[in-house]
């Protein structure tokens, strides 16, 4: 990073990190009391099948209502979670509500699978392991259930990434890697890397809806091609138009997920939403 004065004497930096803003320092501290103060929650977005739009599976997404600064975007406060270490407990409390509320999700909608991002430091941590049976045992929840969500960058960062992920596959939990396409894309991972699930991420998905002959169009269906070669299952994020939703469904994607379903909702409200599919699809001639 370079360093300039500028014509009132302070010294600017021109490239590099800059220097955190009060709000962020500010963030950064009433991030340490939001999980004690309870103004997390973990909400819930339904996957559904591609073909018939019956519910797959639900992606947990942190929320963090602060008193002052509203909702925050977990774009702004996941970042500092991770920086600070805070993200290890967070995480953990993160599993251990999904985990409680897929069990009891499974009375009304038996085999409703749950996803769960792991960040870089939770994926590298010593203590993984231990952290998702513990999860999985209090909440009595099948692993098969559960999977574990990772970015290429998580993966390609962690020393023992194939290690890890031969645990992870050990104690039944799936793998899916996250944010497909956006970060360092090393086909030659998934020879060594046992994951079960990718997921193309939302800014490859945008265009296809209303040009699906374009470059994202191609590269989607470049992706299903080699998801099907690899016997992976594919996810397709961000999905908001009827449009995208027929590409994808054209193109082999297997699952959507996306606002055009459904946004992330508290656990309560999607008992409400599955209970009202579930008529739906029963319903059907
Ligand atoms: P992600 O894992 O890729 O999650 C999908 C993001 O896309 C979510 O953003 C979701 O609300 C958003 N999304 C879903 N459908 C649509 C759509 O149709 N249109 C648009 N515009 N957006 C859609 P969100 O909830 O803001 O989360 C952002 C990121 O924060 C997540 O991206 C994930 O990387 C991270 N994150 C969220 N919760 C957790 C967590 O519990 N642990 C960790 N480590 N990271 C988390
Ligand atoms: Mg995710
Ligand atoms: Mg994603
Ligand atoms: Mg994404």
């Amino acid at each position: 990073q370079r360093a300039k004065r500028d014509n009132l004497g302070w010294t600017r930096f021109t490239t590099g990190p800059s220097l955190p803003d009060r709000r962020t320092l500010s963030l950064r501290n009433a991030l340490h009391r939001a999980l004690e103060r309870q103004e997390l929650s973990v909400h819930f977005q339904p996957i559904v099948h591609a073909g018939d739009a019956r519910p797959y599976s639900v992606e947990a997404l942190l929320r963090w209502q602060h008193p002052r600064y509203g909702s925050v975007s977990p774009a702004t406060f996941i970042p500092l979670a991770e920086e600070s270490g805070l993200i290890m407990s967070i995480g953990e409390w993160v599993l251990h509500e999904t985990c409680r509320e897929l069990k009891a999700l499974q009375v009304s909608t038996p085999g409703l699978r749950g996803q769960v991002n792991l960040s870089a430091r939770q994926f590298s941590s010593p203590h993984l392991l231990g952290s998702i049976r513990a999860a999985l045992e209090a909440a009595g929840l099948d692993p098969s259930l559960l999977e574990l969500e990772i970015t290429e960058s998580s993966i390609m960062s962690a020393e023992d990434a194939a290690l890890t992920m031969q645990g992870l596959r050990k104690l039944g939990v799936r793998l899916a890697v996250d944010d497909f396409g956006t970060g360092h894309s090393n086909l030659a991972y998934f020879k060594r890397f046992p994951v079960q699930t990718l997921k193309i991420d939302r800014s490859f998905v945008q265009d296809v809806g209303e040009n699906p002959t374009g470059t994202d169009a191609m590269i989607v269906r470049t992706m299903v091609g080699l998801a099907r070669a690899l016997n992976l299952q594919v996810v397709a994020e961000g999905v908001e138009t009827e449009k995208q939703a027929s590409f994808l469904r054209d193109a082999g994607v297997d699952y959507l997920q996306g606002w055009l379903y459904a946004r992330a909702m508290t656990g309560e409200a999607l008992l409400h939403w599955l209970t009202e599919r579930h008529e739906q699809v029963l319903s059907r001639p």
